[in-house]
């Protein structure tokens, strides 16, 4: 029998516990055709306060969150559902589609995690198969996000709906601007992977630079789609390709 297993990370697991539990969602669980697990990320951060979240290097408003709760969340979640994808929430993600949809109901096993704050550090990137953005707009969590995945995808399991006809011909859409550049908070060094030395300089403007073309490169590469529609002055073609010893 084909089923959905999926755990959540979040720093708020009250929040997706109702929406799984009710309607379609839970009588899904009931059936055994869903298995949902929401997993706490504070329960693997350390410390007397079990901080998850510090300033960003480079400065800016905010916080971002840590790396190490989020990836060792990640991989004791990896250890329970095995060929499981991490899916990340995020803005600058891939668009969530029916198709992808689709995808992920049919992969079965889904590990999705949420960030907070402005964001996580770019480096828990590595512990992570892909983004996935639910739309160009910028929620106050990944939860929701996460919760449409899950919800999207559960659907398409068979004999979730009880009408199977009514997951056939279904509907989608686009949207513009660019996406944001990596964020990095402590440590400076985390698993062999440093801080761009540009974010600890303290040289602002080096540092506007260099998230202004990180973020023109992100977008450039993830979403030509919206970077062939934005009007670009000729500083940023020129910024787009400089190495770091040009900002
Ligand atoms: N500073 C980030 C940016 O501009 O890209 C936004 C961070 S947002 C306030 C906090 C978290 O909410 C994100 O890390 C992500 O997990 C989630 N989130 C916000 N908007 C989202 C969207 N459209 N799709 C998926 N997740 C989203």
């Amino acid at each position: 029998m084909a089923r959905l297993e999926v755990d959540i990370l979040t720093l708020f697991p009250r929040m997706c516990a109702g929406y799984l539990g009710e309607s379609i969602l839970g009588k899904a669980q009931e059936a055994g055709l869903l298995a949902a697990t929401i997993t706490d990320i504070r329960d693997h951060a350390t410390g007397k306060h079990r901080v998850c979240d510090d300033a960003p290097y480079g400065g800016g408003a905010g916080m971002v969150m840590k790396p190490e709760p989020l990836v060792e969340a990640i991989e004791a979640a990896r250890a329970r559902l095995p060929g499981a994808w991490v899916v990340l929430t995020s803005p600058r993600g891939a668009r969530l589609d029916q198709a992808l949809a689709r995808r992920f109901a049919e992969h079965g096993r889904l590990i999705l995690a949420c960030g907070r704050y402005e964001g996580v550090d770019e480096r828990v990137m590595t512990a992570v198969d892909m983004q996935v953005s639910i739309g160009d707009f910028v929620l106050t969590g990944g939860e929701l996000a996460a919760l449409c995945v899950v919800d999207a995808a559960a659907r398409l399991v068979p004999g979730v709906l009880g009408n199977a006809a009514s997951a056939d011909a279904e509907s989608f859409a686009g949207a513009e601007g660019l996406l944001e550049y990596p964020q990095y908070t402590r440590p400076p060094e985390f698993r062999g992977m440093r801080v761009p030395e540009v974010l600890l300089s303290g040289d602002h403007r080096r540092i506007e630079r260099w998230r202004r073309r990180e973020a023109l490169r992100a977008t450039r590469e993830r979403r030509p789609d919206l970077f062939t529609r934005v009007s670009l002055p000729e500083s940023d073609l020129r910024l787009i390709d400089a190495g770091d010893d040009e900002l």
